[in-house]
C-alpha cells in the first residue's frame, strides 16, 4: 500500500509517498513559498534531491499538482501512475475535542476541523486548504486526517482543565490539548518494542525535545498529561518560544513598553526561548559551541532548558506513580547527548542512571541508561510520516 503523507503549512507543504508495511519511503520532498515564487523538492529514494527555483505555484493546488507530477515523471518518478497512490494522509494540527482518533475526511469531518480553526488560526486553515487541494486532483482517493491533539484527548480533566471560571471551558473550549500527539504516541509504541513489554504495562515519559518541544506522560498507552496547552507556546523554554511563564509579566511589560497583545505575543512565540534568553540562537548547537567559547548566557539557556525538562520529568513521575522509561526524541532530544545528559544528572534518586557510553550516540534507537538503571533511558529517532501513514492505511482499507 502507498500512502501520500502531506504536512501543508500556510506558505509551504512537505510531503512523503511511503508504504506503511514495509516502512520504503519512494519519494519525499517538500514545496516551499507557495503564493511567492515557488521553491520545489524533490527526493526519490535512492537518487540525488532534485531542486528547482521559481516553481509557477500560485497555490497550494499547483504545488500538489507538481508532487504528483514529479511522482509519476518517466525520469525520476517511483510509481507508474496516480493509480498507484491508494490515501492520502494529512497532518491537521487542532481536531479540539472532538478527534481523539485519526479519520477518514468527509464532509462533516472537514466541518468539524474548520469549526477547530479559531483553535489553531496559524495552522488549520493551511491545513484544510493542504486536504482541498487533493481532493481537487484525487477526487476517488480517500484522504485521512490525523491530529496532533488526538493522542492527547485521553488526559484526565485534572491534567487538561485550567483553574479558570468553569464557563471558559464550556463556553470557549479553553483548556489544556497538547500538541506533537504524533510523535508521543509513535516513540512510546517504539519504546514498548525495544522493551519487550505490552504498552498497557509501561509508564513512559516522552520528551519530544526540537525546535518546538513538550513532554508527555503516557500510562499503559495513554497521554495522561503533557506539557503544552491550549497553544503551543505552554511547558517548556523552545527553540523561541518562552513556555510556561507568569501571566503577570504580561501586563507588566505591555504597559511599561506600550505594547498591544499582538506584539506581546510576537515576544513570547518568536523573540523568546533559548534565543531570546542566549542572545545567541534559537538552535542548540550554537548554543554549545558558544558555551563552549565561555559564552555565559549560551551556558545559562542550555541549563534553563534542561532544568525545565528534568522538572517535567520529575512531575510526570509523580502523577503517574513511576515511570519505566524516558524517551528522549526530536532534533535536539536525538541529538544532544550534552542536553540528554544535562536532564539525567541528578535523577539517580529515582532510578535514572544515564550510561556517558551509550550516551554517545546520535539519530538512531539506542538504550542509553546503564544496564543497572531502573528507569531505562532511550533514545527514539521519531517518525511522524510514519505514524500518520500506519494510521492513514489502517483506516483506508
Ligand atoms: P522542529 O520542531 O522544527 O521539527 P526538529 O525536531 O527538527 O525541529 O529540531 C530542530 C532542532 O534540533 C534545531 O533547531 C537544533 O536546535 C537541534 N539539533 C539538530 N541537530 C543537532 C545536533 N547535532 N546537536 C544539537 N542540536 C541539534
Amino acid at each position: 500500500m502507498n500512502i501520500l503523507v502531506i504536512n501543508a503549512g500556510s506558505s509551504s507543504l512537505k510531503y512523503q509517498l511511503l508504504n506503511p508495511e514495509t516502512q520504503q519511503v519512494l519519494a519525499k520532498g517538500l514545496c516551499e513559498r507557495i503564493g511567492i515564487d515557488g521553491k520545489f523538492t524533490y527526493k526519490p529514494e535512492g537518487k540525488e534531491a532534485i531542486k528547482e527555483a521559481d516553481v509557477a505555484m500560485p497555490t497550494h493546488n499547483e504545488a500538489i499538482k507538481a508532487v504528483l507530477d514529479a511522482l509519476v515523471d518517466s525520469k525520476n518518478g517511483v510509481i507508474g501512475s496516480m493509480k498507484e497512490i491508494d490515501a492520502v494522509g494529512h497532518r491537521v494540527v487542532h481536531g479540539g475535542e472532538k478527534f481523539a482518533k485519526s479519520v477518514l475526511i468527509t464532509n462533516e469531518v472537514m466541518a468539524a476541523i474548520e469549526e477547530c480553526n479559531p483553535l489553531a488560526p496559524l495552522h488549520n486553515p493551511a491545513n484544510i486548504i493542504g486536504i482541498k487541494a487533493c481532493q481537487a486532483l484525487m477526487p476517488s482517493t480517500p484522504m485521512v486526517a490525523v491530529f496532533d491533539t488526538a493522542f492527547h484527548q485521553t488526559m484526565p480533566a485534572a491534567a487538561y482543565m485550567y483553574a479558570l471560571p468553569y464557563e471558559y471551558y464550556e463556553n470557549d473550549k479553553v483548556r489544556r490539548y497538547g500538541f506533537h500527539g504524533t510523535s508521543h504516541k509513535y516513540v512510546t509504541q517504539r519504546a514498548a518494542a525495544m522493551l519487550g513489554k505490552p504498552i498497557e504495562e509501561l509508564k513512559l515519559i516522552s520528551c519530544h525535545l526540537g525546535n518546538g518541544s513538550s513532554i508527555a506522560a503516557v500510562d499503559g498507552g495513554k497521554s495522561v498529561d503533557t506539557s503544552m496547552g491550549f497553544t503551543p507556546l505552554a511547558g517548556l523554554p523552545m527553540g523561541t518560544r518562552c513556555g510556561d511563564i507568569d501571566a503577570g509579566i504580561l501586563q507588566y511589560l505591555m504597559n511599561k513598553y506600550s505594547m498591544d497583545i499582538n506584539q506581546m505575543l510576537n515576544v513570547l512565540n518568536k523573540k523568546s526561548g533559548v534565543e531570546g534568553l542566549s542572545c545567541v540562537s534559537s538552535d542548540f548547537r550554537d548554543l554549545e559551541n558558544a558555551a563552549a567559547e565561555g559564552n555565559e548566557k549560551a551556558g545559562l539557556a542550555q541549563k534553563k532548558f534542561a532544568y525545565e525538562v528534568k522538572k517535567f520529568v520529575g512531575a510526570y513521575a509523580a502523577a503517574m506513580g513511576g515511570a519505566d522509561a524516558i524517551i528522549f526524541t526530536a532534533g535536539v532530544g536525538e541529538n544532544d547527548k550534552v542536553v540528554r545528559a544535562m536532564v539525567c544528572e541528578g535523577l539517580e534518586y529515582m532510578g535514572v542512571e544515564l550510561d556517558a557510553t551509550s550516551n554517545d550516540v546520535r539519530g538512531k534507537e539506542a538504550v542509553i541508561s546503564a544496564s543497572s538503571s531502573k528507569v531505562k533511558v532511550l533514545l527514539i529517532p521519531t517518525n511522524e510520516e510514519l505514524m500518520i501513514a500506519i494510521d492513514t492505511a489502517a483506516l483506508a482499507k
